[in-house]
């Protein structure tokens, strides 16, 4: 018998994407009370529409100080602790860039180098100033702009998470569009699919089996734009203010936190495969699945998922390091 016999899904437009809650009863009130969360924490994080929380800060740049509520201050106090790691591909104040860029929107270009350059004086962690006591956030100059959405996905699947423990459910999943978040291990596991970058509809590379875990994709095929022959895709090199350019088609990243799974999809895009199988051996909780222009699947390592390879186009090798 399938185990799908059990399984009711949910679906609701959230955030632009289609999100997906799967539970293991039948309990319409709290698939609504799931979507009503995801809405409120998007109306403090967005960048896209006013009034939210951070839009607030981004406002009063160069002006002022804006206290925001504690969820989304432990959220920007995170992200600027990943942002000044040394060398970090993540940047939450990449807010001028993202905004030029426009990719993935109507009205992208590549923008003037001296524009980039002058933008990119304004991406500077370290002026994203936090005070504890107040729960306040200021950016110091005029102009700058933080933006959480690599990560806010993240945040909010891990709360969905933490609310469906606390209602007392055992197996459900979440996914919000790239980012899936799983409770339980419902016979065996849960199955997330390995999307196939730059392909029509479903195709997939493979599948993996978690419990109890994250699994977050960051593709640059997800949104990109092409002029002149190049591809010009929506994640960006903080160092440069162009889009990453490496070896890498997608980035997968399995851990218990889907913030660490966002955060880590940026730092590895920004190290590549080698870099970032080095650095994920003194993280044992953090493991990668790279997808290369190349057709290669590199796994940092399995130890808490099962991968299988559907696509036979593509080569898997482990433990590169
Ligand atoms: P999605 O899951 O929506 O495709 P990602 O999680 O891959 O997105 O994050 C990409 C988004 O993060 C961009 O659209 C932009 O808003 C922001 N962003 C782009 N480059 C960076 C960066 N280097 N550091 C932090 N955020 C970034
Ligand atoms: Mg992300």
């Amino acid at each position: 018998m399938s185990s799908d016999h059990r399984i009711y899904s949910y679906s609701a437009v959230l955030m632009g994407s289609p999100i997906l809650l799967k539970l293991y009863s039948h309990n319409e009130a709290l698939a609504a009370q799931v979507f009503r969360l995801i809405k409120q924490y998007e109306d403090l994080l967005t960048v896209n529409r006013t009034p939210s929380q951070v839009m607030e800060i981004n406002h009063a740049a160069g002006r002022h100080p804006v206290t925001v509520s504690r969820p989304v201050f432990e959220l920007i106090r995170c992200a600027k602790a990943a942002s000044l790691v040394p060398g970090s591909a993540f940047n939450l104040a990449i807010g001028p860039l993202v905004k030029r860029w426009k990719i993935g929107f109507k009205g992208d270009s590549v923008p003037p180098a001296q524009e980039i350059a002058a933008l990119l004086a304004l991406t500077s962690p370290a002026e994203v100033c936090l005070d504890e006591e107040a729960g306040s956030v200021f950016l110091t100059r005029p102009g700058m702009e933080i933006d959480l959405g690599a990560i806010a996905k993240g945040y909010i699947a891990d709360r969905v998470r933490d609310y469906l423990r606390k209602a007392g459910e055992t197996a459900a999943l979440i996914n919000l569009g790239g980012n899936v978040q799983t409770l339980g291990s419902p016979e065996g596991g849960w199955t997330v699919g390995l999307k196939k970058p730059f392909s029509e509809g479903e195709a997939l590379v493979g599948a993996l089996v978690v419990s109890d875990k994250s699994v977050v994709t960051s593709g640059t095929y997800e949104r990109y734009f092409e002029r002149d022959g190049k591809r010009y895709h929506h994640i960006l090199d903080p160092r440069t203010g162009y889009p990453l350019d490496n070896e890498l088609d997608s980035v997968t990243v399995i851990s218990t936190d889907s913030l660490d799974g966002d955060i880590w999809t940026t730092l590895l895009y920004g190290m590549g495969v080698a870099k970032g199988c080095a650095a994920l051996r003194a993280r044992p909780d953090i493991e990668a699945i790279f997808v290369t222009r190349s057709q290669e699947v590199i796994l940092s390592s399995a130890r808490h998922f099962r991968f299988t390879l559907l696509d036979n186009t593509f080569r898997l090798t482990d433990n590169t390091v």
